[in-house]
């Protein structure tokens, strides 16, 4: 799952960035509404988590333009503004969800979870393919109902496959969800997670395989 947070407080925008990540969320973190639209235009994001108050203007103004172009990626708003105008102003504009400054980190992870979990966003709850099973919100794969170590990439790559069974998922696809902006892909990263993600599904005997369709991309089936 990839976040965009957009916020200009340096210090609240680490430790959040930080504790996301410690969810295993791929965080893109940006200080001015100018950047953040610019990476709206080429990544596509999962949720994004905006603050109003801006250097470059209102977070309000991004908003507007994303659900103007039609994009219904969740959007929660983070606001210090108590007034009740803002919030109003903020979810008549297209947000999901707000949270008033100062949050707990924990909240936030829950409300987007939960943002995610409506139905159309991108967390389904549980994943299933042949004997393997992937607790999305737990974080956690289950093979024959017992759980396997799995990293943090190698989740986030069995989640894709998982997530488009016996669909033909992209290398960049997986790319983009995987690593945020300024994190370097080494162009065999991928291939290295899925060989780990290969030898740990045969280890614990799971009823799946991930095949490779040279320069296309990664595929998932379930044996028969
Ligand atoms: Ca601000």
């Amino acid at each position: 799952m990839r976040l965009l947070l957009v916020e200009d407080n340096q210090r609240l925008a680490e430790t959040t960035k930080k504790g996301l990540e410690k969810e295993s969320f791929t965080v893109d973190w940006f200080d001015t509404l100018s950047d953040a639209a610019a990476a709206l235009e080429t990544v596509s994001y999962d949720a994004v988590v905006l603050d109003l108050g801006l250097p470059d203007g209102d977070g309000l103004e991004l908003l507007s333009n994303l659900r103007k172009k039609g994009s219904s990626t969740p959007v929660l708003i983070l606001t210090a503004r108590d007034g009740i105008d803002e919030r109003v102003r903020g979810l008549d504009g297209g947000a999901d969800d707000y949270l008033l400054k100062p949050f707990a980190l924990e909240e936030l992870i829950a409300r987007i979870r939960a943002l995610l979990r409506r139905p159309g966003g991108a967390l389904g709850l549980l994943l299933i393919a042949g004997n393997v099973s992937f607790d999305t919100t737990a974080r956690e794969v289950l093979v024959d109902d017992k759980p396997i170590s799995v990293s943090r990439r190698e989740m986030g790559v069995l989640e894709q496959l998982m997530r488009r069974n016996g669909r033909v998922v992209p290398k960049d696809v997986l790319e983009d969800k995987l690593y945020g902006f300024g994190e370097e892909v080494t162009s065999n990263s991928v291939e290295v997670h899925i060989s780990r993600l290969r030898k740990r599904l045969l280890k614990a005997k799971a009823s799946i395989t991930v095949h490779t369709l040279r320069g296309v991309g990664y595929l998932l089936s379930e044996d028969t």
